[in-house]
């Protein structure tokens, strides 16, 4: 376990001197955090193109597009465009919240291309580096060149804001939604060849869409990934969990064959996650089932397998061990969402896994949302006891589960 470090949100005000020694101690940490030998060539897995960019740049997408953005200064504009840790309840309250204003901002064909190249611009520049405070240049970790982004293209239509689905048409069309992405991806890999930048897609379907609209994101699946090969590399299920957890055996089954509707389980160049357990809402039973039904490759959140084996039931834990699942997991989201108490805990968490023999990887869920970005994550937890060995390991992990054509991962 590395030295305390007191969490910044602690309730005791820390003397002058206390303060001193504990950004030595930072530094400290940081020196040796740097000095880990990471991987050459990494992977974000678990990224909506809704939470990814930074408040910045989707400020910059506001000003060009004429966004009324809530604030009266530069400050309080910025602030709107993050996600507020004070503001945010629970899973529930965070997608109903920062989301639909962020993905609003990106309906439409020109600000879907506009946005997938800003990502990639910005995962070159920020998604490795870390902040040392004010005055202080960034330090740069590692470089992150494979992106998984993920995004439900009906959710991009306008077709939600116009009181969901259910057979409406959107203001926009899906194809198109799709088409300028994927350009955004093509222009991207093309201006920043040199740094080997990878981009896929992994289009969601949605828990809290009818079986109807999830149908037309599946059927569009098909098309994409012969119009457009390589790119569209996977399907997620994302949205409430509380709204359709699944417990229902017909609402499974529905799913299931939606999923295999996309494409056939194992198809090794179209693979399978599922966002599952992040919430209380599914327990054991239900995370095993929809596991089954499912039969994913990744899980995202699998926080429920961890919760049950607390409490001495580990069959989440081996059911993902025994079928090679790897874990997504994402800890400042998990933090903000109120699904974890701190860092320590889901240290914790990760070693359970590893004890279990289940692989897991690190991303950020939504980097440029949470205003903190991949390596200072690790950085993070590295504070509260991840040892270098879990974190290369994870990064690994990250390169090897990842959906991505191989390249140049591990
Ligand atoms: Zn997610």
């Amino acid at each position: 376990m590395n030295p305390d470090i007191t969490p910044e949100s602690g309730p005791r005000i820390l003397s002058t001197t206390e303060h001193q020694a504990q950004l030595l101690r930072k530094q400290a940490l940081l020196e040796q955090f740097l000095k880990i030998q990471f991987p050459s060539y990494n992977t974000e897995t678990h990224l909506h193109l809704g939470g990814a960019l930074s408040a910045h740049s989707i400020g910059t997408l506001a000003v060009l597009h004429g966004f009324n953005v809530e604030g009266r200064t530069h400050d309080q504009k910025m602030a709107f465009l993050r996600a507020n840790r004070d503001d945010i309840k629970d899973l529930d309250s965070y997608l109903s919240t920062i989301y639909p204003l962020r993905e609003a901002m990106q309906s439409n064909p020109e600000l879907m291309y506009q946005s997938v190249m800003l990502t990639a611009h910005e995962a070159l520049r920020y998604w490795g580096t870390i902040r040392q405070g004010s005055g202080l240049p960034r330090v740069s970790a590692y470089e992150m060149q494979g992106i998984e982004l993920r995004f439900n293209p009906i959710k991009r239509t306008t077709t939600i804001r116009h009181g969901g689905g259910n057979g409406q048409r959107g203001l926009f069309d899906m194809d198109r939604i799709v088409l300028d992405a994927i350009r955004g991806a093509d222009a991207a890999e093309i201006y920043f060849k040199d740094t080997g930048l990878k981009i896929g897609f992994i289009f969601c379907l949605g828990r809290d869409l009818s079986v109807e609209d999830n149908g037309k994101v599946v059927r569009k699946i098909k098309e994409c990934r012969e119009r457009y090969p390589g790119r569209i590399i996977g399907l997620d299920l994302a949205g409430p969990e509380s709204e359709n957890p699944l417990s229902d055996p017909k609402k499974l089954a529905e799913m299931a064959a939606l999923y295999d509707i996309a494409a056939a389980p194992g198809d090794p160049a179209f693979k399978r996650t599922v966002h599952c357990g992040e919430t209380e809402a599914i327990g054991i039973e239900t995370f095993l089932a929809t596991l089954n039904a499912l039969k994913p490759n990744r899980v995202g959140h699998p926080i429920a397998a961890y919760r049950a084996s607390l409490e001495g039931d580990h069959r989440g834990l081996e059911f993902m061990a025994k079928h090679g699942i790897t874990a997504e997991f994402c800890f400042e989201s998990n933090l903000m969402t109120k699904r974890i108490p701190d860092a320590r805990y889901f240290v914790s968490m990760l070693s359970r896994f590893d004890e279990a023999g289940v692989p897991w990887s690190l991303n950020t869920d939504g980097c440029g949302t949470h205003d903190r970005n991949h390596a200072e994550e690790l950085f993070e937890l590295f504070q509260y006891g991840l040892t270098a060995e879990q974190i290369v390991a994870a990064m690994h992990t990250a390169n090897q589960s990842s959906f991505l054509p191989r390249g140049e991962a591990d």
